[in-house]
């Protein structure tokens, strides 16, 4: 069991697969990556994730840049191990031809990046993404049952704290029988240039409470899950030091090969040229390094 010394035990694994990416969000923190050019292939990151779940590790999630760039994504799916859950996340452009074939290769879910409902908003804050694309890729996966299916829509002041009802509402249209799309609402990690736009998702925390005919607790960083009448939403509050980072099992690995112990940390451990115990020992000490960013 990967446990670290604030008792933490790692049950996620977050590989970024690529640092390139086909939009430019505003906010983007490009996964705490600086980008080195090096991408690992398919059979060092089955080799990777394979350690991880002999050590424990649950569930894997694919991010990037955007995954979907890749184009031996499938590859990469099919030779991973047997987790209890493969998701991706993805920014939903390139979704709607591939959703069928990454469902096939064993993808089980997909979380997909999506602000706003509005098209010049869309591409005021992605620089020049086209929402159709990403609207036509959230059908498809629905189609291919790459759900639940979460819609990341990071709250901006001025810009969409506006439609975080309506984005409700459009996740909903998707659940007829079943709870096939949920939102995901995300509080924005400011830096210097985007502090103007945060806001606290308190304050829709305390109306979806209010409306909540149920709510669950999450064990990932105690997130919130809110069963509305209008649909289900779910908060993520990464500056929440008491609970995200209290309670957060999830380690990463980068596109290059190295481990991160937290999104907000710099640090990482190269883990190249090591394979089998030797990659094992790498894994077990890096996890010892972990501490909840904001103690
Ligand atoms: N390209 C993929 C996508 O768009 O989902 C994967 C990479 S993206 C960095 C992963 C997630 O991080 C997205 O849902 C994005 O909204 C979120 N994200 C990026 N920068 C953020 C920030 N400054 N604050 C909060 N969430 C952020």
């Amino acid at each position: 069991m990967l446990e670290d010394l604030y008792g933490r035990v790692v049950t996620n694994l977050r590989i970024a697969v690529t640092q390139r990416c086909n939009l430019r969000c505003i906010y983007c923190h490009r996964e705490g990556e600086k980008d080195s050019g090096k991408e690992i292939d398919a059979e060092r990151i089955a080799e990777i994730a394979k350690v991880f779940h002999e050590l424990g590790v649950k569930k894997l999630k694919i991010t990037g840049g955007e995954p979907l760039l890749r184009r031996d994504i499938c590859e990469v799916i099919s030779s991973l191990p047997e987790f209890e859950e493969v998701s991706m996340t993805t920014n939903g452009t390139l979704l709607s031809n591939r959703a069928m074939d990454l469902k096939e290769s064993g993808l089980d879910r997909v979380n997909v990046s999506l602000d706003t409902l509005n098209a010049e908003k869309y591409r005021y804050i992605t620089e020049k993404g086209e929402l159709k694309a990403v609207l036509e890729g959230i059908e498809s996966a629905v189609e291919a049952k790459l759900t639940p299916l979460k819609l990341n829509m990071v709250l901006m002041k001025g810009i969409n704290e506006d439609e975080v009802f309506e984005m409700l509402e459009f996740a909903n249209s998707f659940n007829k029988n079943e709870t096939n799309v949920i939102l995901q609402l995300i509080e924005l990690i400011p830096n210097s240039k985007t502090a103007r736009y945060y806001l606290n998702p308190e304050i829709f925390e305390e109306k979806f409470e209010k409306m909540a005919k149920a709510i669950k607790i999450r064990d990932m960083h105690r997130r919130k899950q809110f069963l509305t009448s209008l649909g289900v939403v779910e908060i993520v509050k990464p500056l929440d030091n008491s609970d995200f980072c209290r309670h957060c099992n999830r380690i990463r690995v980068t596109s290059d090969g190295k481990i991160k112990l937290c999104l907000m940390s710099e640090k990482t451990l190269d883990l190249s040229g090591l394979h089998g115990e030797e990659l094992k020992r790498a894994i077990f000490e890096a996890v010892k390094l972990r501490k909840p960013f904001f103690t």
